[in-house]
């Protein structure tokens, strides 16, 4: 490895891509490391996609996360940090960003990281906190009662600032203490889930650690934050809502109202990276609850890392595309 390489990216926005693991396909075909290139053929014709960074096929969850870790560091330095897992429903966010006990993702990684360089001093105080957006309804993971829908208010003015009333913050002292929480949030997140349509695929989760020193920073902040956003199945509504609902179809109804939502989130943050990226004076935030909520942490200076995760069946190709040129657009 290489460390620092994404130290560099400070201030940036940058794009990985990560398959899902299955059969390989002529239709999708890779050249990994920095700077490396997905190629598709789809409808005859072929396009290829240069992004900052592709993992090899078999790359493992330590070798994702060795890619991030310097970026996650930075947040003890006062950097703002977010990392998304974008992709079509079964490419491998949740894996990548959570990962089974036996072989953990991103985020148990990431806390084990942060906590190993803070060291034993306490000269940070961490707060986490941790919510679902569904159907641009937020939700606390972590409220000590039945979750309920929260308010985003625009907070003081001029400064980007936000509000979620109601929302819980906790502070943390430990590393244990840390993953208790964050396997609260996440059993909280599943058990809104029906049988019939699993809302997790359907909701994006974010996790928010705030970093804070007794002494000052060396960075721009007096805090760093790390946002980590598993976010909602990217695919197009069409497909989720089928044809379309039949009348007193309340389930295709439902459906085709969570698709059109999530694009449309998915669609503002889009459209938050594109403006960010070419320093547009106008970024607009307010589209939708997801970009809201990170306006602050989207900011000048900020670290974004989109992990793409992609699949190779030919079935999916059409959404592989989707997925690729969104991060296109972004990166
Ligand atoms: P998503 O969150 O994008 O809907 P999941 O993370 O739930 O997708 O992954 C779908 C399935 O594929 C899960 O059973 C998961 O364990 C498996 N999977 C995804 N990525 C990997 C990987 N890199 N290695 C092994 N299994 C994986
Ligand atoms: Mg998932």
């Amino acid at each position: 490895g290489c460390p620092g390489r994404l130290l560099e990216l400070k201030g940036n926005i940058r794009v990985l891509c990560r398959l899902r693991p299955g059969t390989p396909s002529s239709l999708v075909s890779l050249e990994p490391g920095p700077s490396g290139t997905v190629t598709t053929c789809y409808r005859g014709r072929q396009r290829r996609f240069r992004l900052d960074w592709v993992f090899s096929p078999e790359a493992s969850q330590e070798e994702v996360f060795r890619e991030l870790e310097p970026a996650v560091l930075s947040c003890l330095q006062g950097y703002s940090v977010c990392i998304f897992t974008y992709g079509q429903t079964g490419t491998g966010k949740t894996y990548s960003m959570e990962g089974p006990p036996e072989d953990p993702g991103i985020a148990p990684r990431a806390l084990q990281s942060l906590f190993q360089e803070m060291g034993t001093e306490g000269q940070h105080r961490v707060t986490l906190s941790m919510v679902e957006i569904y159907n641009e309804a937020v939700r606390d993971l972590l409220a000590p009662g039945p979750p309920e829908r929260l308010a985003v208010r625009q907070g003081p003015a001029g400064r980007g600032g936000i509000q979620v009333a109601g929302l819980t913050y906790w502070d943390v002292p430990d590393l244990e203490m840390l993953h208790q929480m964050l396997s609260l949030g996440r059993s909280n997140r599943a058990t809104a889930a029906t049988t019939k349509n699993p809302h997790s695929s359907r909701s994006h989760a974010l996790v928010t650690l705030t970093l804070r020193t007794a002494s000052p920073p060396r960075g721009p902040g007096t805090a760093g934050t790390l946002h980590l956003v598993d976010l909602a199945g990217s695919e197009r509504a069409w497909k989720a809502g089928a044809a379309g609902p039949s009348r007193g179809d309340r389930d295709g109804a439902q459906r085709l109202r969570e698709a059109r939502t999530i694009n449309r989130s998915l669609l503002a943050l889009g459209g938050v990276m594109a403006a960010l990226r070419a320093r547009r004076p106008h970024v607009p935030f307010r589209d939708s609850q997801l970009t809201r909520l990170l306006q602050p942490a989207l900011g000048p200076g900020a670290t974004a890392v989109l992990l793409l995760q992609i699949s190779t069946r030919p079935e999916d190709l059409g959404e592989t595309v989707c997925s690729l040129k969104f991060a296109e657009r972004v990166g």
